[in-house]
């Protein structure tokens, strides 16, 4: 299983396009790993997690064909998770030749969202219809909380993420393939018990976790998680052993406040346990 980053940054992106504070000034003069562009993540080739607004920008940059992606998980339709323009623009409206169909694998309510979003954009119609989706070369492929779909030699499992009200459907994702296993969970604050129990119930036990960093130094956990919560979570991964002995925890979707520049977070992350994603990395679990 190849892993690469494609974005690392929250919302506004990192640093703060206007913001003067002695984090975002720093980061700007450091740059390189400081810069993080929306999240996102890419597996393989062909699967996509989120339709994120960076997603064009960062496959220029590191060389990723777009058109090899054939399964895009979305988290939810947040705006910095989302970019109706990612499926609008594969109309044949646009001149668009797609070779290959895209899966969306998505909660109904994120599907839901996502299709007013591109409804108040074009008059293509509904992506729950069969002639827009035959147009947009889409499938849509809704998954319940906790419910396991096993789809072109991947095995994902939706668990519900602590962000926004839960009848909304935001989702975090465990993802296996070829005896390797990765849990891609951004946007949440402290993972719900219950989804504790369930992944304890399916024994499930990663190679690589990948979580949510959104906020930093002596803050509470909001919708987000920030460094304290973070660490917890490290140290309980390991304690329930859903984290095996060689694998890793990279933190994402890191905003500026109270966070540190990626050298010394990485110094700091490194005291408890776990590593600091950056655009750009690429990982193979093998
Ligand atoms: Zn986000
Ligand atoms: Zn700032
Ligand atoms: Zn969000």
């Amino acid at each position: 299983m190849r892993i690469l980053f494609l974005g690392t940054g929250a919302s506004p992106s990192s640093p703060l396009p206007f913001c003067c504070c002695e984090f975002c000034r720093t980061s700007r003069m450091a740059g390189g790993k400081n810069f993080r562009k929306r999240s996102s993540l890419l597996i393989n080739d062909d699967l996509l997690i989120d339709l994120g607004p960076d997603v064009f920008s960062a496959s220029s940059q590191y060389g990723i064909l777009l058109d090899n992606v054939r399964i895009c998980l979305q988290t939810h339709p947040h705006g910095d998770h989302f970019d109706p323009e990612m499926i609008i623009s594969r109309h044949p409206d646009y001149a668009a030749v797609i070779d290959n169909e895209l899966t969306i694998i998505a909660s109904r309510e994120s599907l839901m969202v996502m299709d007013s979003i591109i409804s108040s954009r074009c008059g293509y119609g509904s992506i729950f219809d069969e002639v827009a989706q035959e147009n947009y070369r889409i499938r849509l492929m809704p998954i319940a909380a906790y419910e396991r779909i096993n789809y072109s030699g991947y095995a994902v499992r939706a668990y519900p993420a602590n962000h926004g009200t839960p009848d909304q459907g935001f989702m975090i994702y465990s993802i296996a393939q070829g005896g390797k296993s990765v849990l891609y969970a951004t946007d949440t604050a402290e993972i719900f018990e219950e989804v504790w129990h369930k992944m304890r119930e399916y024994n499930e036990c990663f190679d690589l976790i990948i979580l949510d960093h959104t906020y930093g130094v002596g803050m509470e956990s909001s919708d987000h998680l920030a460094m304290k919560g973070f660490a917890g979570h490290v140290r309980r991964f390991r304690e329930e052993g859903m984290l095996k002995p060689d694998g890793s925890v990279y933190a994402t979707h890191i905003s500026h406040e109270r966070n540190y520049t990626h050298s010394e977070f990485e110094a700091k992350a490194e005291e408890s346990g776990y590593r600091i994603a950056y655009d750009g990395l690429r990982l193979e679990l093998e």
